[in-house]
């Protein structure tokens, strides 16, 4: 087939994609003059005629390697520059890659035969990445000096709203934008979320963050007994009309029962608000009663669930009102983020355990 097109000859900057037609074979002249300050090279002095190889020859030179063949030189470059890229988005992630590209700048010397390329990219995919985080971190930057207690639900959406770059499913296929992207996304739950909206909820903060996983591991199911969650749920009206209802049910001919010899399965617990809600989502409740003399309860026992942030699209069937702008956040675009972290590996679903023993248990009357 005859092809007309006229671009076909065209050259573009291997860094920024734009055409251009200096007589530069890698770069255009803006981004060659961006390269030596970011490289922090000196500028070529005046009567240099091409700056593009007086570049290459330097960045070999830096290398320690001489009377290299233009073609590696050229090789050469590009790995050194995208190293540098790499290095400045400052991410553990891309340790792996790093080694990498290192390795294949330490193989390229006037003996090697072939330029081997351990891991292959265009310099161009590197840029828009660092771009990408550049943009990131100034978004993280705004979202920190967020008061989440005292937001107006359309601005705090529009802050999440724009950070919906980051969770973009079409970047997972290639190793370096999967690292990158996978980075951005751990930082986002960890800062804005963790560290942000959910300061004030220190269970489902610390759920949350049991969930991100390091890159190829798997969280720990979770063990809680502590003072805040025991306080938590003897606040819940949840939790207590609960006890109520089996303790009424199953204590009544009896000073002692267990819940499992009358409910194999444990009983569905659904609450209704705050940080429990924010934690537990189709969690079971089990446990031991034992009367005392003065017609309290010692209780002891445990409520189980499996962590599963995409199940956040719940919450809004149970959630109170008072707390709208944080559940309809959580509920709608943090439980769509959520489903692309997950897809990512980010985030990871896992068994949590809260264990509970109160001593004198009195059974709680609520007023309507
Ligand atoms: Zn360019």
């Amino acid at each position: 087939m005859e092809n007309n097109d006229n671009n076909i000859n065209e050259k573009r900057c291997l860094l920024c994609n734009k055409p251009y037609n200096y007589k530069y074979k890698m770069f255009g002249r803006g981004c060659l003059d961006n390269l030596y300050r970011l490289l922090e090279l000196s500028k070529p002095p005046k009567f240099i005629w091409n700056k593009e190889t007086y570049l290459c020859t330097q960045i070999a030179w830096r290398n320690h390697k001489f009377f290299l063949s233009k073609n590696k030189k050229y090789s050469l470059a590009q790995k050194y520059i995208a190293l540098n890229y790499l290095n400045r988005m400052n991410y553990e992630f891309l340790d792996d890659i790093k080694e990498k590209i290192t390795k294949d700048i330490n193989n390229i010397s006037v003996f090697s035969r072939n330029i081997v390329s351990t891991i292959s990219f265009e310099l161009n995919d590197i840029y828009k990445l660092f771009n990408y985080t550049q943009k990131f971190n100034e978004l993280v930057k705004e979202l920190q000096s967020i008061d989440w207690e005292d937001i107006d639900e359309k601005i705090a959406k529009n802050f999440i709203k724009n950070m919906s770059f980051i969770f973009d499913i079409t970047k997972k296929i290639d190793l370096i934008s999967y690292a990158v992207f996978y980075s951005m996304q751990y930082t986002f739950w960890q800062v804005v979320v963790i560290g942000g909206m959910l300061k004030d909820k220190k269970l489902s903060a610390r759920l949350l963050s049991n969930s991100l996983s390091l890159l190829g591991k798997k969280p720990e199911d979770l063990t809680i007994q502590d003072k805040v969650t025991d306080e938590l749920l003897m606040k819940s009206r949840v939790f207590n009309d609960k006890l109520k209802e089996l303790i009424e049910k199953y204590g009544k001919e009896t000073d002692m029962f267990d819940l499992k010899d009358y409910e194999k399965d444990g009983v569905l617990l659904k609450f209704e608000g705050g940080d429990l809600l924010y934690s537990l989502h189709k969690a079971t409740l089990f446990f031991k009663a034992i009367k005392n003399e003065d017609n309290t309860w010692n209780l002891e026992g445990e409520i189980n669930d499996t962590y599963d942030f995409t199940e956040f699209k719940d919450l809004k069937e149970y959630a109170d009102n008072k707390e709208s702008v944080l559940t309809d956040i959580l509920s709608t675009l943090l439980n769509n983020f959520g489903v692309i972290s997950s897809e990512y590996g980010v985030i990871k679903p896992y068994d949590v355990k809260i264990k509970f023993k109160f001593s004198n248990y009195k059974i709680k009357l609520y007023e309507e």
